[in-house]
């Protein structure tokens, strides 16, 4: 089959990479395959069910015109420089331009040893591997910029895991590329200068080609924007990344490395759910600030293309710093926005943008002191806003205070009440079914167990999280709270 590869960055950051095959497994089947993105992929998801097929998806085969390589990164975890990371057990195996004009990375994941693994086995669980599949296309359908999965392998191999034997799974990832925040930060540690003017260049041409050759100001500010964006969407939400060191976090503005990720269920933002996560560095309220935080890593490794000794240029390096400040008005703004949208109020002709702040303001510290479900109680609105004034309130504790916003919310709505306008589009955005980490799990124990119709459903229903289906009930249900309450998500690798 023709995949159409065209790889930029095998051709001009090769320096930047070790070319490396994956490493074939014993006896590849497909678990899931991503039909719908395979033709935006311009690729035949019937032939990728073939052996042919089958084995480039394992790492058995080298497609046509695929050119594997493991990326070298350095990075920040948890605040720490790490100098070497690198894809340890993930192969790029090429670019192709899908349907709509946008290049796409092809990679993947848990494919065998690469020279960056360290001590690491280069493999993934099947586990991880279909937790990846679920939570990106759940956040695909939910119009967070995402990294996706193409298909999740089984590999007929056990790699060791928690002190035990684990069936083993290749993941297909597809991006807009796999350029991380650590990328840069090798590039500034290890690079000449022209090899850091052309990384940025590559970066710019390939993400932010609004940006003007040779601005890395505004490089760095088309960073900033993308990531609160995506930042804003998280937090309207409720999702928590877990895991947000600096080579997970990418230059394109998209959500990668779906590793200890949950979905808030009670709105807290002091959430943690991740095993290695034992400070709270990245708790759901944190992760704004720490976005901050890796921008302005990030700042640090453009500064040597703006100055030859930036530490000697004070408005250099003031200029670069208001360029991270930028961050906090346009995250606000973009998550008052997200809001705005989750309350109808984008449907209100005319109305003040300041009038919404104080009624975002107010919600999220409702939700926050009634602990209620985010997602349920945002799409409960949508139901308050057809008539249904207690669906909430029956909930609380509080219901005066309660009542006291619900009918400031409605009054400031109430241009858009009238045949259901403003409940209409509410619930076009916000959704019944978020992947609810009671039924990754399930769907993922029973996967272990040989059963994939559970995560097959799952991933059907998160695709499609708008819609109100019967049958569907119980993928809209909070957890038993007892189960959120012990609920720890790990890093799987
Ligand atoms: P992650 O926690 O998945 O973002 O990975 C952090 C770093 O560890 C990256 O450089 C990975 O490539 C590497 N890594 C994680 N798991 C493995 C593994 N099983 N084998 C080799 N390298 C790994
Ligand atoms: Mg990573």
């Amino acid at each position: 089959m023709d995949w159409g590869f065209d790889n930029t960055f095998a051709r001009e950051l090769d320096w930047l990479a070790v070319a490396v095959d994956p490493v074939p497994v014993a006896e590849p089947r497909v678990l899931l395959l991503n039909e719908s993105l395979a033709v935006e992929l311009g690729l035949d998801p019937e032939w990728l069910r073939t052996p042919a097929g089958v084995a480039v998806l394992a790492g058995n085969a080298r497609a046509e015109g695929s050119q594997p390589l493991a990326q070298a990164y350095a990075g920040h975890q948890f605040g720490q420089f790490s100098p070497l990371l690198g894809d340890g057990r993930a192969h790029l195996l090429g670019e192709v331009v899908d349907i709509h004009g946008q290049r796409r990375d092809l990679a993947l994941k848990g494919s065998g040893r690469t020279p960056f693994s360290r001590g690491g086995d280069g493999r993934a669980a099947l586990g991880p591997v279909l937790r990846e599949y679920v939570m990106g296309e759940a956040m695909h359908a939910l119009g967070v910029p995402t990294t996706r999965a193409l298909a999740a392998v089984a590999t007929g191999e056990q790699v060791w895991r928690d002190g035990g034997p684990r069936p083993g799974a290749v993941l297909t990832r597809v991006a807009a590329s796999h350029l991380r925040v650590g990328t840069a930060e090798l590039v500034r540690m290890r690079a000449g200068d022209e090899q850091q003017a052309s990384f940025a260049a590559y970066v710019r041409r390939r993400h932010h080609p609004g940006v003007a050759e040779g601005d890395h100001l505004g490089l760095l500010s088309a960073v900033v924007e993308a990531q609160a964006e995506l930042l804003a969407r998280w937090m309207s939400l409720g999702f928590i990344h877990g895991v947000m060191n600096t080579d997970n976090m990418t230059l394109s503005g998209e959500t990668i490395d779906y590793g200890p990720c949950a979905f808030l269920e009670a709105h807290d933002p002091a959430a943690v759910f991740s095993s290695i996560d034992t400070g709270g560095r990245y708790r759901f309220g944190a992760q704004p600030g720490m976005a901050q935080w890796n921008l302005a890593r990030y700042a640090e490794t453009l500064l040597p293309l703006l100055a030859p000794d930036p530490s000697a240029d004070p408005e250099l390096i003031e200029a670069a710093t208001e360029r991270i400040r930028a961050f906090g008005p346009a995250f606000d703004r973009a998550h008052l926005r997200q809001w705005r949208t989750r309350l109808g109020l984008d449907l209100v002709e005319g109305r003040g943008v300041e009038e919404d702040q104080v009624l975002v303001e107010d919600l999220l510290s409702l939700l926050r002191s009634e602990r209620l479900d985010h997602t349920r109680t945002v799409r409960l609105l949508g139901r308050v806003a057809r008539g249904e004034t207690s669906v909430v309130t029956e909930l609380v504790e509080d219901p005066a205070r309660w009542s006291q916003w619900q009918d400031a919310w409605l009054a400031a709505l109430a241009p858009a009440l009238p045949d259901g306008v403003a409940a209409a589009g509410m619930d076009q955005v916000n959704p019944l079914h978020i992947p609810r980490n009671h039924l990754v799990e399930e769907a993922l124990a029973a996967a272990l167990t040989g059963d994939l119709a559970p995560v097959e459903e799952l991933v059907r229903v998160v695709s499609d999280p708008f819609v109100e289906r019967a049958g569907q009930e119980r993928y809209a249900a909070p957890a038993p709270a007892d189960f959120t309450a012990g609920y720890v998500t790990y890093c799987g690798t």
